[in-house]
């Protein structure tokens, strides 16, 4: 059968993963295609979509396509199908640029323990790698993104140069916090984000309207369309609304070409001299298990039997108060401090570590803030002035923090294809086991104390501690990393094992979940891989 595209690299996704990959090899004079599920998106229509949504969810600006359809945090259960004990929470979204269209923009490095958490702790695995081979790539990751950080702070990553713009400014709120804990073992810091502080890159600065999740109006956000236009810049062609749906291999075992479905329900086969599979965490293991064939029984790159385990999020504790003194919420971007110096330490052989994030957003993760605290009041029987005083007053000493914990990698936590159930493109929807390990709980337990001595610091009361465990949006492991065929899914270049032609990017690739949100560390990991793309390309 004739293939419909071809190309040198053939992406499979244009979120930040394979979007900065790809306009680095395209900028390399490599003919790079994209397959992409979803549409190309206005960002005008997204903040309208949202702003008439009646449900406020992060999926809300971007409203699921029969074609390619994702998982929405309000009906879970929808897309992933749970297979218990517990619920799989974290989502994404298919559009042109992937999930940084809604992502928050926090972007901290890892620790440099976090590569090596069984040599030093005795638990999960080590990456095949360490910290200063990858640091190079952090360091360029963040000039492509355009991260706003302080270069002088100690976050517990060394840098060998500086971020590429000025800090965003901390709120009046992290302010209060950090005077609360001078003196306690909680150090706040100014956390580094993916967000203009000056004019960059083309892109205006940040104004601090809060709307991060699920748009930023705009675009002083980073988010992968930035890298998707450098890409066509250099000559890569998109293929928006094309699902790719199968992986075949040619009799060398090699990736031979890739069958798309298109919205309109068209079909046809792609092919490249390098396949590149960037879909995210969930989608990635459900293309290559539903490729399964003759020579790849149990789905491509699967030798290992590993395809789909170890799936990870940052469990999160969510907590919230009111403090005694206003802390003005709802200003700047929807979190710019954290307390980062507890990610790391011998604890690491019994529990997991946890990094806490200072939310800007009040009660509204929680409660749904500031509607409910209006209607919370209004059932009270205030009216008027009296009401709108009550309401200035309660939502002005609102506090919200979480911590994001350290999942440990189960092959038991995986995700498999839906034997009855299946998408409009045809392909199974996920199927998904999911379950904490004690020391996972425990690290949740140990988030809960430090809450409790973060809002005791502060003098904050009516104390609240969300009963479920949160999903962080940060969807890690399931075609893991390492040096060993038998018990990893791709290389420390994130090349196949099994399928030489064939490279897996994103945070799926991580062996061990760590503290730091993923994007930075998937796109470091993206531009390392990006030599060895191209030179499996000649
Ligand atoms: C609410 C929220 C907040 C977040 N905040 C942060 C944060 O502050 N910091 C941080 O580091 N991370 C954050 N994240 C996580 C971050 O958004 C993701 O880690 C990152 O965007 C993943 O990038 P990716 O390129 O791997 O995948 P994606 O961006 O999801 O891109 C994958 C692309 O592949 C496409 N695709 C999928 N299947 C197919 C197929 N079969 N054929 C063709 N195309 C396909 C999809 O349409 C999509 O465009 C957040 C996530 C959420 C949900
Ligand atoms: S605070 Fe507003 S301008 Fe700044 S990144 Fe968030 S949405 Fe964009």
């Amino acid at each position: 059968m004739a293939n419909d595209i071809t190309a040198d690299i053939l992406i499979i996704g244009t979120g930040i993963a394979g979007a900065m990959a790809g306009a680095k090899l395209a900028q390399k004079g490599l003919k790079v295609a994209f397959l992409e599920s979803g549409k190309r998106i206005e960002r005008y229509d997204a903040v309208e979509t949202f702003w008439n949504a009646k449900i406020k969810v992060p999926e809300s600006a971007y409203p699921n396509d029969p074609t390619a359809p994702h998982p929405l945090t309000h009906k879970i259960g929808e897309y992933y199908q749970q297979m218990g004990p517990e619920d799989f929470k974290s989502t994404y979204i298919k559009v042109v640029g992937g999930t940084t269209w809604h992502w928050l923009g926090t972007t901290l490095r890892n620790v440099p323990a976090d590569f090596k958490l069984n040599s030093l702790y005795g638990h999960a695995v080590d990456w095949p790698f360490d910290y200063d081979e990858l640091e190079p790539f952090y360091l360029a990751a963040e000039q492509e993104i355009g991260v706003a950080g302080d270069s002088s702070e100690d976050l517990g990553s060394p840098r060998s140069g500086d971020f590429p713009m000025p800090m965003i400014p901390i709120t009046y709120l992290d302010k209060q916090v950090g005077k609360a804990l001078e003196g306690t073992k909680y150090q706040l810091r100014a956390t580094p984000q993916g967000r203009n502080s000056v004019y960059h890159a083309e892109r205006p600065e940040c104004c601090g309207n809060a709307s991060c999740i699920p748009v930023c109006p705009i675009q002083a956000k980073y988010d992968a369309t930035v890298h998707v236009l450098q890409a066509e810049e250099a000559g890569a062609v998109v293929h928006d609304q094309t699902t790719a749906t199968k992986l075949n291999l040619g009799a060398d075992g090699q990736i031979a070409s890739v069958d798309f479905r298109r919205a309109d329900g068209s079909t046809g086969t792609a092919a490249g001299k390098v396949v590149v599979l960037a879909a995210h965490g969930i989608e990635t293991p459900r293309l290559l298990l539903n490729s399964a064939q003759e020579g790849a029984e149990n789905g491509v790159a699967n030798s290992s039997d590993q395809v789909g385990r170890n799936l990870m999020d940052h469990p999160s504790k969510l907590s919230w108060a009111e403090t005694a003194e206003p802390v003005w919420p709802f200003r700047g971007p929807l979190s710019t401090s954290g307390i980062e110096n507890l990610r790391d330490g011998d604890f690491r052989k019994d529990r997991a570590a946890f990094r806490i994030e200072i939310a800007n957003d009040g009660h509204s993760w929680p409660t749904g803030a500031p509607l409910s605290t209006a209607s919370d009041l209004a059932k009270t029987g205030l009216r008027g002035a009296d009401l709108d005083a009550a309401i200035k007053d309660a939502t002005s000493r609102q506090i919200r923090i979480s911590s994001l914990v350290e999942q440990s990698p189960d092959a038991e936590n995986r995700v498999t294809l839906d034997p009855d159930k299946r998408d409009a493109n045809g392909m199974p929807l996920p199927r998904i086991h999911f379950d904490y390990s004690d020391y996972t709980r425990a690290g949740l337990d140990a988030a809960q104390r430090a809450h409790d001595e973060v809002f005791a610091a502060l003098g904050a009361t009516n104390v609240n501690h969300s009963p479920d465990i949160q999903g962080a949006g940060h969807i890690i492991g399931t075609v893991r990393m390492g040096i060993d065929a038998k018990s990893a899914v791709v290389d420390a270049d994130l090349r196949s094992f099994d399928h030489r032609n064939l490279f897996l990017l994103g945070s799926g690739t991580f062996p061990t979940s760590a503290t730091a949100n993923p994007s930075l560390t998937i796109a470091a990991l993206s531009l390392r891989a990006v030599d060895a793309i191209a030179a499996s390309a000649k």
